[in-house]
């Protein structure tokens, strides 16, 4: 038998053998995709460019742009909390805040918790978080870790690593730069040193576009010498504008905290970029529409330094030839109002605040360019990672995998409802509970402090909010009390009620919630 003959047998016989073996075994390891996470904090949808809206035109965001051609953009991602620390906790461990603790601002995530980190790493993954943790305590099922300390601050910003988490502050790393630069570089860094046999869960989390929604220099001009467009419901004053009972969060407490960081810079607690700022001497009109124009040009910037932070992470994958086995997620902890009702901030209900922007690219399951509008709940992430490294979720997890939703392939049985709650309680956005499905949205501000930490003491008059969204989807006329939806309200009081059961969210250790219901629930 000639040479060749027998080394084309040989060749032939291994690569029956090696097919064998991947029919015995149909998720070798090697197969398991890489999970870059990447999540902002606070960059909201109406800041993306690709959910549209009125500020579409002027956003910078070419990566997140290319993100949504080249993978699917999710339009109803729903936070389940929507404030900083309970929504990280509950993307890690898949868990509504009554299962997993984490309830307001106050509290911490313990390192004894279920993580999808750890379910990662004993399925062989490596494991890294980089950038803001949130979560007090330290980080836990991550191989390797450098986290903001605390909030984190925009400018040489402050880290702690496994090697000196418990140290004195002294001890602790200052990086040099821009957070978000910082991050994104640190994060190509530990990229770089990984042994690639195993597959790897990067979970890459900015500060920005967190207030005091600072930029990198090189987009101080963006913007220079325009007005941005404005919601049509920048000028609203009053709860009464819209059947509300709150004030809420309005754009002159940002003016105000503006003013106190202008007047004594030291004593505040963060550094607002553009000072000083002053709206003295102006009517309330005047007033909002310049805090609306620094504050949400201020924004913007500070997300097209995550933009260019996005490309530089894609840049890497593709060098690296590690895109096509990658899967990659681009997402924020919760949204965020951009002067919508004359609100900034976040915690509400609300769409602006409730939305998680969701960018998702897996070239070998996801189609590209396409959108998908089931509701997902940030309770699904740590499942959908799960599926992705051939792990079955714990049973204590509450979501579910949305991989198949992903691939077009829906499952029939798929939720139709978002529950959501929000803890915190203070008179201007009072703790309030409600369901969303397609169309409808039923909200019950209850206004109880309860026995949660960080809270005000004094109660509201709890009260009911309905709205359509296909008629009213800026929620600016609360129909509650309209006829016409009378069924409908019934019919979602039975949901909302089926839901908090099916969460155990159901406020049985609270008599006082039971006099409420008892009183409201009609
Ligand atoms: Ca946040």
């Amino acid at each position: 038998m000639k040479k060749t003959t027998i080394r084309t047998l040989f060749v032939l016989a291994v690569v029956l053998m090696s097919s064998g073996c991947r029919q015995k075994t149909p998720k070798q390891k090697s197969s398991r995709p890489n999970i870059l996470y990447i999540m902002a904090d606070d960059h909201t949808s109406q800041a993306w460019g690709i959910y549209g809206g009125i500020l579409k035109d002027h956003v910078h965001a070419p990566n997140i742009k290319r993100l949504a051609e080249e993978g699917m953009v999710l339009d109803n991602v729903f936070c389940t909390n929507s404030i900083c620390v309970p929504s990280r906790a509950t993307i890690i461990t898949g868990q509504f805040s009554n299962k997993n603790g984490v309830y307001t601002l106050a509290d911490a995530l313990s390192p004894d918790s279920m993580n999808i980190a750890k379910i990662l790493h004993n399925a062989g993954y490596h494991t890294a978080i980089i950038g803001k943790w949130h979560l007090r305590k330290e980080p836990s099922g991550f191989d390797y870790y450098n986290v903001l300390h605390r909030q984190g601050r925009y400018w040489d910003p402050i880290f702690k690593t496994k090697d000196n988490f418990h140290k004195p502050l002294e001890a602790w790393d200052v990086h040099k730069g821009f957070s978000t630069d910082v991050i994104a570089g640190l994060a190509i860094n530990w990229l770089d040193t990984i042994d690639r046999s195993k597959p790897f869960l990067l979970m890459t989390h900015f500060k920005a576009s967190h207030e005091p929604f600072d930029y990198p220099k090189r987009y101080k001009d963006l913007y220079q010498g325009i007005d941005l467009p404005e919601p049509e419901n920048l000028y609203d004053f009053s709860a009464a504008t819209t059947g509300r009972t709150f004030i809420g969060q309005q754009l002159e407490n940002l003016g105000w905290r503006y003013k106190q960081a202008s007047d004594a810079p030291d004593k505040w607690w963060c550094k607002y970029p553009g000072m000083p700022f002053y709206t003295t001497g102006l009517d309330s009109i005047a007033a909002r529409k310049k805090i609306y124009q620094k504050f949400v040009k201020d924004f913007l910037r500070s997300g097209a330094g995550i933009d260019d932070n996005i490309g530089k992470l894609l840049d890497y994958l593709d060098k690296a030839g590690l895109a096509e086995n990658t899967v990659v997620i681009y997402t924020a902890d919760q949204g965020y109002f951009l002067g919508e009702h004359g609100f900034f901030d976040k915690r509400l209900i609300y769409e602006e605040s409730l939305r998680m922007p969701f960018v998702i690219r897996y070239p070998k399951e996801i189609p590209a360019g396409k959108r998908l509008d089931d509701i997902i709940l940030n309770v699904d992430f740590a499942p959908l990672f799960a599926d992705y490294a051939g792990v079955e979720p714990p049973s204590s997890m509450q979501g579910r995998s949305f991989r198949q939703n992903l691939m077009g392939k829906t499952p029939p049985d798929w939720r139709k409802t978002a529950y959501y709650r929000y803890w915190q309680h203070y008179p201007i956005r009072p703790a309030h509970f409600g369901i969303r499905n397609d169309r409808y949205k039923l909200i019950f501000f209850y206004g109880r402090p309860l026995d949660m930490t960080d809270v005000s003491k004094e109660t509201t008059e709890p009260a009911w909010e309905f709205y359509d969204l296909k008629k009213d989807p800026h929620e600016d006329h609360n129909a509650y009390n309209d006829p016409e939806y009378a069924d409908i309200i019934k019919q979602m009081k039975k949901e909302l009620n089926r839901q908090r059961a099916l969460y155990g969210d159901t406020d049985e250790n609270y008599p006082e919630m039971k006099e409420i219901f008892e009183k409201y629930w009609n």
